[in-house]
């Protein structure tokens, strides 16, 4: 794993390397590269021992051209403002690919939340949802679940917005429980989107998902769920891993019976029905079909990307390349399915309930999830028309061709103001 890439300039590498196929005048792509305004605040919460605590928070708006800002917020020791910025602009171009009405935004707290109560959490969650009311709203930044935040987190978020603006406005955060106005099929979606774009892209390159051998980087929530479904396709998830380690059983693991392991004790590490422990890195150059990082960013780098054995990668995770990984994939034809579609299940139905939640009407689980298919297949066929059509080294670049075509053309169409 690489520490020093830094995403921010990874992001800004991958918009330029995308833009050589574009016509885009030099002063718009300097304004595709930076955020519109990032908030930076420090939190002062009272603890339960009397303390009071201080935390770092931010939230990057970076481009609303397309619609409100939108993404996630995680809660990080190793959140910064240049992590931050990039998750943000990783968002505007996974909303242009999937075609969904919204910018991109990313908000994150400096924190460990295991080191706190669920009341010291709570207190945090208010006070960061007082700083962002001024920037947030329906129509204007729609906050969701990330790393370590999920649906009690957007309960909260949710609560404190509508307690302070006295109303109710349900579309200000989308990945909340369903009593508080969450969609069907909203937990499962990053996990889906990542299996729906590893089947087009197997059955893309004439092979068949049934057959394949996968390994996955991460089981929380976007990395479980992308396992449990590729083995409803019929694959063979010979390892998985989280922090603790990796886990490998080479005839393939029972996926629920590993999450259910991982419920119990902490994590996947020591799971009755495994053949071997691997390490984290074991499990990145493992020789399988299909290798799907759902963990953090700059999992691989150069240096791992020479002994991947696998032959194609889907990213689960936000950024889990470096831009030095992806060139030594590409030359060494490791096909890689970009995170800004192989992700975009999660925003896609964050889509779908705030739009539930702006007609008051709501959907049921077959039809979020037929929806959600129709979005990344449609998606999926964009960037394979991008990828043919332009003599690209690879489908990330092409997926930003889409996208960053799409949202030059919404600024160029609005122009701008003053
Ligand atoms: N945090 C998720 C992502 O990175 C979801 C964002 C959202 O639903 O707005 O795509």
């Amino acid at each position: 794993m690489d520490e020093e890439a830094n995403p921010f300039e990874s992001l800004q590498e991958q918009i330029d390397d995308a833009a050589a196929y574009l016509d885009v005048d030099e002063d718009v792509l300097g304004r595709l590269k930076h955020p519109q305004r990032v908030l930076e605040t420090n939190l002062s919460v009272e603890l339960d021992d009397g303390s009071l605590g201080r935390f770092r928070a931010f939230r990057s708006q970076f481009n609303g051209d397309r619609g409100p800002y939108k993404g996630g917020i995680r809660y990080h020791p190793n959140v910064s403002r240049d992590e931050v910025m990039a998750l943000s602009g990783w968002m505007v171009y996974k909303t242009a690919i999937v075609g969904i009405p919204y910018g991109g935004g990313k908000g994150g707290i400096v924190i460990d939340p295991a080191q706190y109560s669920e009341a010291e959490l709570e207190r945090i969650t208010r006070a960061f949802a007082t700083e962002l009311r001024p920037l947030i709203g329906e129509d204007r930044d729609v906050p969701a679940p990330d790393v370590n935040t999920g649906q009690r987190e957007m309960n909260w978020l949710k609560d404190t917005y509508e307690t302070l603006e006295n109303t109710t406005a349900p579309g200000v955060v989308t990945g909340k429980a369903i009593e508080s106005g969450g969609s069907e099929g909203r937990v499962e979606a990053t996990g889906r989107s990542t299996m729906l774009t590893a089947r087009e892209a197997f059955s893309y390159l004439g092979r068949d998902i049934s057959d394949a051998t996968v390994a996955v980087q991460g089981y929380g929530n976007a990395g479980w769920i992308a396992a449990n479904l590729l083995e409803q396709q019929g694959a063979t998830i010979v390892s998985v891993s989280d922090s603790s380690g990796a886990i490998y059983t080479e005839s393939g693991l029972d996926t629920q019976a590993v999450r259910d392991h991982k419920d119990e004790t902490g994590s996947v590490s020591d799971f009755s029905g495994a053949d071997e422990e691997l390490s984290g890195e074991d499990l990145l150059t493992l020789d399988v079909d299909l290798l799907v990082p759902a963990a953090l960013e700059n999992a691989i780098d150069k240096e791992l990307a020479r002994e991947v054995a696998a032959d194609v990668i889907v990213e689960a995770a936000n950024g889990p390349l470096t831009p030095d990984a992806d060139d030594v994939l590409a030359e060494r034809e490791v096909d890689v399915f970009p995170d800004i579609l192989a992700n975009a299940g999660g925003v896609t139905v964050s889509y779908f309930e705030w739009v539930q939640n702006r007609q008051r009407f709501y959907w049921d689980e077959d039809r979020v999830n037929d929806e959600l298919e129709e979005v990344i297949v449609t998606a999926f066929e964009d960037l394979i028309e991008a990828y043919e059509d332009n003599d690209v080294p690879n489908f990330r670049t092409a997926a930003y061709v889409v996208a960053i075509d799409r949202v030059v053309r919404a600024f160029e169409e609005g122009g701008t103001f003053p």
